[in-house]
């Protein structure tokens, strides 16, 4: 299936790292130009020559995003390089523990502008090219946005959040035919997950707890797995599919829990 991305440009938050570093990845390998908006700049700069390396396409922003000046600055780097923008990809996030006792107002809304904030801002500034390439937007979510996690206000308030502008944009941006979809992981092993996984007790007996009750071959979704749902969405290839969220995660949201 050809998924005719050449020569359209996509910006990817957090696109240095795990998922975002495969969405990168992906994208490039089916042709596609990719800007990488990420805070570190090593990181940025190593997988930009990577891909490079490889025959693609890519260049970086370095940007701390909950800043929404930055997200400004993204999407004009992005005009001024390519001329265009075919595709944003929201996917830079954290799951930062700002609990309902541990955390305090103050945390809180700095854990909405890590997570969501830029979401908003990014699709803002980007909207008017997106109008003009019949672009598209894809969120990354998460599972804690419906069954919750503990102590993690700040990012399930954020990653529900998503879930509810991913319609509300759908809706909005019909009239410029410009789609909007959620891919939502559950477990996906990444840096991210890494240092999470390492806050509990018994991380690695922890660990084996969750892939056994994966139920489809009781085993971790590979950022890959996401990179590629991500991109078959911003491709014409799903050109009448909006407004949609769509579990990536192996069955372990929805599926019967006597399978676990
Ligand atoms: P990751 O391994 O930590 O990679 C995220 C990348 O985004 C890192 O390069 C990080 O920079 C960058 N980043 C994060 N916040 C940023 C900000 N405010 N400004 C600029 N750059 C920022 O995370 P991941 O596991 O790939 O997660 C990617 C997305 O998937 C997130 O939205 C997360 O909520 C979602 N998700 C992941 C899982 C999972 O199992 N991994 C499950 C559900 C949802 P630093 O390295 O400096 O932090």
């Amino acid at each position: 299936m050809n998924l005719n991305l050449g020569n359209k440009v996509f910006i990817v938050t957090g696109g240095a790292k795990g998922i975002g570093a495969a969405i990168s990845k992906t994208i490039a390998a089916e042709g596609g130009i990719v800007v990488i908006a990420g805070r570190n700049k090593t990181d940025n700069q190593a997988i930009a020559d990577e891909i490079i390396k490889a025959g693609g396409k890519a260049s970086y922003f370095t940007a701390e995003l909950a800043a929404p000046e930055t997200c400004s600055e993204v999407i004009d780097f992005a005009v001024e390089k390519y001329g265009r923008i075919d595709g944003l990809i929201n996917n830079a996030g954290i799951n930062d523990g700002v609990g309902l006792e541990k955390g305090s107002p103050e945390k809180f809304f700095q854990s909405l502008q890590k997570n969501l904030s830029h979401y908003y801002n990014l699709a803002h500034f980007a909207v008017p090219y997106l109008k003009k390439t019949k672009g598209n937007i894809v969120n990354i979510g998460s599972k804690v946005s419906v069954t919750g996690q503990g102590n993690t206000s700040g990012y399930a308030a954020s990653k529900g959040a998503v879930n509810a502008l991913t319609r509300e944009w759908a809706v909005e941006l019909l009239p410029y035919s410009i789609r909007v979809n959620t891919v939502l992981p559950a477990e996906v092993w990444t840096p991210l997950y890494e240092n999470w996984i390492k806050t509990l007790p018994n991380p690695e007996e922890k660990l084996a707890q969750i892939v056994s009750k994966i139920p489809l071959e009781k085993r971790m979704t590979t950022a890959e797995e996401i990179a590629d749902m991500t991109v078959f969405l911003l491709s014409n290839r799903s050109s009448h599919t909006t407004g949609q969220i769509i579990y990536v995660d192996g069955g372990y949201t929805h599926l019967d829990r006597s399978l676990q």
